[in-house]
């Protein structure tokens, strides 16, 4: 089961993709997570996505690639894996192709999970961690026993500075001008699942997991 998540920032595809991978005991591959993996092991290659990253600018799609077909050769991969995060654009979707097919693998499904902008910057603005144990919470859909402060640590909790209703804006509108040619490629090839994420976390999943099961083979 591969599986290939696309979705503007704060739709909850993180979340989406680590239930997934958790039902169907596969890995969650998010590559900021690999790059970050490879920062701190301190690789040659980790060196350079620092260089990058620490200038503000994005990893070149090269570099990107190269690791990820690294990860995706990884035995825990046999069965499948969640991608998340990446491809962003229609240039990487088709480096990706090119990659799997020399690895002699294809793409199962790709889900596409989307949600209005007003709830993405409701959600996202309302989103507070806990800079102590790292806990989510929400002001109104998950909201700390007491104001602001954590349950579990009793820690005053933190809004992102780059959250703002702006920001967020502007990061959509600049998602949405790269990902259209991507959905469009993705949804040429027959294996595109669209899901709307409104409503309760645990709906979203559920029609996540009826898209997956009418989508896949029954072999799996
Ligand atoms: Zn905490």
């Amino acid at each position: 089961m591969r599986i290939i998540m696309l979705g503007a920032p704060g739709v909850g595809k993180g979340s989406q993709a680590s239930r997934i991978a958790e039902s169907f005991a596969i890995p969650h591959i998010s590559t900021g997570d690999l790059f970050r993996e490879q920062i701190s092991a301190n690789t040659a290659i980790g060196q350079k996505v620092s260089a990058f990253m620490s200038q503000g600018m994005l990893v070149p799609d090269e570099i990107t690639i190269d690791i990820l077909a690294k990860r995706l050769s990884g035995r825990d991969c046999q069965n499948g894996f969640v991608l998340d995060g990446f491809p962003r654009t229609l240039q990487q979707a088709a480096s990706l192709d090119r990659m799997l097919e020399e690895m002699n693998i294809s793409i199962d499904v790709v889900l596409n999970i989307s949600l209005d902008d007003a709830t993405i910057v409701r959600r996202i603005t309302g989103r507070r961690t806990c800079p102590s144990c790292g806990a989510i919470y929400h002001i109104d859909d998950c909201p700390p026993k007491e104001n602001d402060v954590c349950d579990r640590c009793n820690v005053a909790l933190m809004s992102r500075a780059d959250d703002s209703v702006e920001i967020i804006q502007k990061r959509l509108q600049v998602y949405y001008k790269l990902s259209r040619p991507l959905i469009e490629y993705y949804s040429g090839k027959g294996r595109f699942v669209h899901i709307e994420s409104a409503g309760p976390i645990e709906d979203t999943t559920e029609r996540v997991f009826e898209a997956l099961e009418t989508s896949l083979p029954q072999s799996v």
